[in-house]
């Protein structure tokens, strides 16, 4: 690195199609020691709870490495790298390379993530009870409540993860003006996290007629696509919290890249 201010543009922030882009060209910028900065990246680095993408790096003439852990540093994604050294060797700043997302595992995320976003705004809906946290790892996901979830409240969520296959909601991003989005936010938004000052503008992340959620993580377009979740009995937590956690039940349905 010669100044230390690299930015690179979060390309899978753009749109809902972006995080179905699975392979990608980008240009190195800076090759710090064990990893790569590139211009721009579709691997998410891990943040909000949701943990980084994985997969390969590849010089245009030349053979991959493994890309074992993704991370935010100030405006740069550091790209750490599982390589020989002579690997740093067939790359210079200025080259371009190809990035290969490890799908299995993002796809596991996204619907991870969507599933979160319904649960807490079901949650709120039937509850008023908000999300203090959320995190998601493998296929497993939990949800942390301001306090207990009443009897009962559990066997109709699973009723309305039912409902979301059966009858698909849409899933959208939109980019909002910050000012616009302190004049009017959404009303009853189901997360207790304040949205850090220097957001702007807000990425609003909306399951049409059920939530609307500023978010920098990645989603499922469709409800349908979140498939088969399994809901864990809610568990107690220290001061009147609660957890639910769930898991997926199944690989999903196949899906296309963009
Ligand atoms: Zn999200």
């Amino acid at each position: 690195m010669n100044s230390g201010s690299f930015v690179t543009e979060l390309a899978y922030l753009a749109d809902l199609p972006s995080a179905y882009v699975r392979t990608f060209r980008a240009r190195v910028t800076a090759l710090p020691p064990g990893a790569v900065v590139l211009d721009r990246t579709y691997f998410y680095p891990a943040g909000g709870g949701q943990p980084c993408d994985r997969g390969t790096l590849r010089p245009l003439e030349g053979s991959g490495v493994p890309v074992v852990d993704v991370v935010r540093t100030g405006g740069s994604v550091l790209h750490r790298v599982k390589a020989p050294p002579a690997f740093a060797r067939t790359l210079g700043v200025g080259m371009e390379v190809e990035g290969t997302i490890d799908w299995e595992r993002r796809h596991r995320h996204m619907r991870l993530h969507t599933a979160q976003h319904l649960l807490s705004a079901r949650i709120f809906a039937r509850t008023r009870l908000r999300t203090r946290k959320a995190t998601l790892a493998g296929i497993r996901a939990t949800i942390d409540l301001e306090g207990p979830l009443p009897v009962g409240v559990s066997e109709a969520l699973a009723q309305d993860l039912r409902e979301a296959i059966l009858h698909p909601l849409p899933v959208s991003i939109r980019h909002v003006p910050r000012a616009e989005w302190d004049r009017n936010p959404a009303s009853g938004r189901s997360g207790l996290v304040p949205l850090p000052a220097q957001v702007d503008p807000v990425r609003v992340v909306e399951i049409d007629a059920a939530d609307i959620c500023p978010c920098g993580g990645t989603h499922v377009r469709s409800t349908e696509e979140i498939g088969s979740i399994r809901l864990e009995p809610p568990a107690s937590l220290e001061d009147g919290a609660s957890r639910l956690a769930f898991t997926l039940e199944d690989s999903g349905r196949p899906t296309r890249p963009e």
